[in-house]
């Protein structure tokens, strides 16, 4: 698929999602608001400020599920700014091929995560700048950034997948520059309102392929030193098991259809024989979308 296609996929899924009405939960009721004012903060207010196709936006992508989330919606949004505006500026096709992304590498991330990352590239045809590791020192990811902006000077602002629950997510808006100690561009930040139900609700439905890791009881993906599969969801006796539930099994049984993947099967990457083996250490977990306690969400991190 090519970048018109796969926009038009996402816009799809996106609109099929907000289409549902039968055997509705409060979690997708409130997953479709979500949407709703996501795609307001695009449409209305990012795609006013800065053109979508010059380069001037970029996304940081760590391919993890909530810039995943985002990544959908936002080109089903560029799918959408394409209908509304290809009359006007006479489109015969596209006007875009690739979609100027940015993730900053560090020394130690999960060789399935790196693959999964790679796979995107592929299917949301993503021109993605890789930073670059330095042997000698750390590089912070403010520096990074900059270094990434000397290379790519045209961008104006980059999306982000982060929300409010996360650390220091309380007081961020929507669209804001970045902090002093950081170098100079705007923000965009539509998910901030997103909560962890609601991400797991519309990427199960949506039956895109997800990182394997969050098959196998990850819920927040940091370097590999410092992050565990969930310790909430681990699996425990059957009578203690209870506690957990399954909350998206009508998202796995009625998600979009997808002709690779079977019926009421998650669509995941595959595990690297490396990571397969470092996680047997750890015993046996439910998948990451058992969790939808935001509170919980980074139980998995190793505080350093
Ligand atoms: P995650 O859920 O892992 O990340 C949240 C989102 O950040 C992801 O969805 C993704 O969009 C992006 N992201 C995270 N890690 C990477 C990566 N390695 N490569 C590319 N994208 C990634 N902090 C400040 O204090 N002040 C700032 O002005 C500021 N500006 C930032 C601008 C950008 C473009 C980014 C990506 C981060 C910025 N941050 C800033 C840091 C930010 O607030 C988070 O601390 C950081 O993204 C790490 O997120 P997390 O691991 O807590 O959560
Ligand atoms: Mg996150
Ligand atoms: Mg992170």
């Amino acid at each position: 698929m090519n970048l018109e296609e796969i926009a038009r996929l996402c816009h799809d899924i996106t609109q099929s999602y907000l289409d549902i009405s039968e055997g509705v939960s409060p979690i997708i009721v409130e997953t479709q608001e979500a949407i709703k004012l996501s795609r307001k903060h695009i449409m209305e207010e990012i795609f006013n400020r800065w053109c979508p196709i010059s380069g001037e936006i970029s996304f940081s992508y760590n391919g993890g599920k909530d810039c995943q989330v985002l990544l959908l919606i936002y080109l089903g949004c560029l799918w959408k700014y394409y209908l509304d505006n290809k009359d006007k500026f006479n489109w015969d096709k596209f006007p875009l091929e690739r979609l100027p992304t940015v993730f900053i590498a560090s020394e130690e991330t999960f060789t399935s995560l790196e693959l999964f990352i790679n796979s995107s590239v592929e299917r949301y045809n993503l021109n993605l700048y890789k930073s670059q590791l330095d042997k000698t020192r750390k590089i912070s990811m403010a520096e990074a950034f900059d270094i990434f902006l000397k290379e790519y000077p045209i961008t104006k602002s980059i999306l982000i997948g982060v929300r409010r629950t996360d650390p220091f997510g309380e007081h961020l808006s929507p669209i804001q520059k970045t902090d002093l100690n950081w170098p100079s561009f705007v923000r965009l930040q539509p998910l901030l309102h997103w909560k962890l139900a609601h991400i797991w609700s519309f990427l199960l439905y949506s039956n895109e392929p997800i990182c394997g890791l969050y098959s196998v009881g990850f819920t927040s993906i940091g370097s590999i030193s410092q992050t565990t599969p969930n310790p909430s969801l681990k699996k425990l006796t059957n009578s203690e098991d209870s506690k957990l539930s399954l909350s998206f099994d009508w998202e796995i049984n009625n998600s979009y259809p997808n002709s690779m993947v079977k019926k009421s099967e998650v669509n995941i990457s595959k595990l690297t024989d490396e990571d397969i083996t470092l996680l047997s250490t750890f015993g046996e977990f439910h998948p990451g979308w058992y969790l939808i306690d935001d509170k919980l969400e980074r139980s998995g991190r190793i505080k350093k």
